[in-house]
């Protein structure tokens, strides 16, 4: 089995593969070829990969003969000519944005894995790049927050005064969110936090920041499904509005992260909100691309609104890139050691798998995923 690890294109910094992963793909029994230069934005040398095994070439040397292709955003479908019939494409295809994409590959024979359609099950966790970036994301959050707030985070004593601690609000604590509060609260914040799962009340607590929760209308039990929210009450979205109207108003930071699978990202501060905050406040939008949590955030900018800065984060892990790529590389690495089949020293995909089925987007030359064929 010959595994092809492609140079990504464009705005991606991050590369599928890392020595590490290197090797153990080399140790399964599989070749590796590395696209020259693959690993330049993430720090890794060519030189590493080929210490770790791998042989370097360019990109039609590297797509010729290989089972699987590993990358981290999904190629122009264009950019993989050359590549076998079958060949498996395993990455972050962004298969509801790029359904055109997905078609090509299914076009070309090319077997199409979207990764981020991994299911939430325990047994998928170490695979789950979703879970690994939006970790980052959170963190990156913080810190970019931080570099744009034109006060200090901690509590400071000094012999010229006191400077007082920023005062930090995450709202949606999936895996960002969590990721953000104790970031902030390393920095020395006075971090509280909001979800509409239950569940995170008590995550929230744990990681000593004050939960702050509607109280008397139902919002959503437990962890919700697959730890997923869905959309909530009218009556539940008006309660949190006003719980958050008065909070707002006092905080320096918010972070905003919430997301509703399949659904534009819930607006959770309107601008309203937005002018009763002190001028110099910053406001992180990590839903910025899926629509964003904040009115008047754009993507990718930095906007000021009432003396607020408003930053439409988007794909934060891509400014980590050598531990994104690192985390990312590993998913990868324990997606095809779950499924390596050592007898005949390949990859093997069974259908009725829930994880294959999951990820699975194009086989034998069509669509074949549930989720993308009731998109169209
Ligand atoms: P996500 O990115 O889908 O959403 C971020 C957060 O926003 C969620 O906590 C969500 O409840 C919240 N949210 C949605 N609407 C909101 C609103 N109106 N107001 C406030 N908050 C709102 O979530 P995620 O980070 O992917 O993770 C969610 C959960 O899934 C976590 O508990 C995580 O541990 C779990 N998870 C499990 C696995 C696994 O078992 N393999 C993998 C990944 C995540």
């Amino acid at each position: 089995m010959k595994i092809a690890i492609l140079k990504e294109s464009g705005a991606e910094t991050r590369v599928a593969a890392i020595p590490e992963t290197v090797k153990k793909f080399a140790g399964l029994g599989a070749t590796v070829a590395v696209e020259k230069g693959a690993g330049e934005r993430a720090s890794i040398a060519d030189s590493e990969f080929e210490a770790a095994g791998a042989a370097i070439g360019r990109r039609a040397d590297v797509l010729k003969d290989a089972d699987a292709i590993l990358c981290v955003a999904g190629p122009e479908p264009a950019s993989l000519k050359g590549a076998k019939t079958g060949a498996l494409l395993i990455g972050a295809l962004d298969p509801t944005r790029r359904g055109d994409d997905v078609a090509a590959y299914a076009k070309a024979g090319i077997e199409a894995l979207a990764m981020e359609w991994m299911p939430r099950i325990t047994r998928a966790q170490s695979m789950d790049i979703l879970s690994s970036q939006s970790n980052l994301a959170g963190y990156k959050a913080v810190v970019d927050a931080a570099s744009v707030y034109g006060r200090a985070f901690p509590m400071m004593m000094t012999a010229a005064g006191t400077v007082h601690p920023a005062k930090a609000f995450v709202m949606g604590v999936g895996v960002a969110g969590l990721q953000a509060i104790a970031t902030a609260r390393r920095l020395g914040a006075q971090v509280s936090a909001t979800d509409v799962r239950s569940a995170t009340k008590e995550q929230i607590a744990s990681l000593g920041a004050k939960p702050i929760f509607v109280e008397g209308v139902a919002g959503i039990e437990g962890e919700g499904q697959g730890g997923y929210a869905s959309e909530t009450s009218a009556e539940y979205q008006a309660a949190q509005a006003e719980l958050v109207s008065g909070h707002i108003a006092k905080q320096d930071i918010v972070i905003t992260t919430a997301l509703i699978p399949g659904r534009p990202a819930p607006r959770l501060i309107s601008d309203a909100q937005v002018a009763t905050m002190r001028p110099g406040s910053v406001i992180v939008d990590l839903a910025a691309e899926a629509g964003g949590n904040v009115e008047g955030c754009v993507a990718g900018e930095n906007v000021e609104r009432h003396g607020v800065t408003i930053i439409g984060a988007v794909q934060l892990a891509r400014t980590l890139p050598a531990d994104a790529s690192a985390l990312f590389a590993r998913n990868l690495a324990n997606f095809l050691i779950a499924f390596w089949d050592g007898e005949k020293a390949a990859l093997v995909l069974p259908d009725d798998d829930e994880i294959v089925s999951g990820v699975r987007l194009t086989k034998g030359g069509s669509i074949v995923n549930d989720r993308l064929k009731t998109a169209q």
